[in-house]
């Protein structure tokens, strides 16, 4: 898989000094890679019993519905503060300054229902740890957290002890 990341743009300085940003817009739109890591979080979970497949606004929304229909399984959007209509749940967390949140739909997930969580990054696992405390909080069960890139010098795994995780990429 290594040779997708060829296809990865990285922006030095975006969207602050210091930040190295992992464009992924390079790769999707490159037909074969798009193919690609589709088709590598498909077969990592065509055999792990999943229920539905949960995508974080916003980059986790470009690959969690492909990854939900190649897996034959309904998708989940978790949004930023103020998007979803109906009665929701919220989970605040820490952002290197300040804090962020999170909104889950409170009848997105029925109690018992394997929840597999797809986003773009793994960085320092914040936010990924704040949707898993969404997905039990509602009653669910983590069964896989995925990601097409991991920065594995943040050590965000360090944050999501306990949960099986899987990076396409790892940098
Ligand atoms: P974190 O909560 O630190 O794990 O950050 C994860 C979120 O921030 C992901 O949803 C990514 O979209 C975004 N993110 C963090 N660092 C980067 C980076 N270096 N390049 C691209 N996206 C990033």
């Amino acid at each position: 898989m290594d040779h997708l990341k060829q296809l990865i743009r990285e922006v030095p300085d975006f969207p602050k000094p210091g930040i190295n940003f992992y464009d992924i817009t390079t790769l999707l739109k490159d037909a074969t890679g798009l193919q690609s890591v589709i088709g590598a979080l498909h077969t990592r979970y065509r055999d792990v019993p999943c229920d539905l497949v949960l995508g974080i606004e916003a980059r986790g929304f470009i690959f969690a519905p492909a990854v939900a229909y190649a897996l034959g399984k309904g998708f989940v959007p978790v949004r930023k503060p103020g998007k979803l209509p109906a009665q929701k749940v919220r989970m605040e967390y820490a952002l290197e300054y300040g804090t962020d949140s999170l909104e889950i739909h409170a009848d997105a997930i029925q109690p018992g229902q394997r929840v597999v969580i797809v986003d773009d990054v793994l960085a320092t696992g914040g936010t990924a740890a704040a949707v898993a405390g969404l997905v039990e909080k509602l009653g669910g069960t983590v069964t896989g957290l995925a990601f097409v890139i991991e920065l594995d010098f943040l050590n965000g795994r360090g944050k999501l002890g306990g949960y099986d995780i899987h990076s396409v990429l790892h940098y």
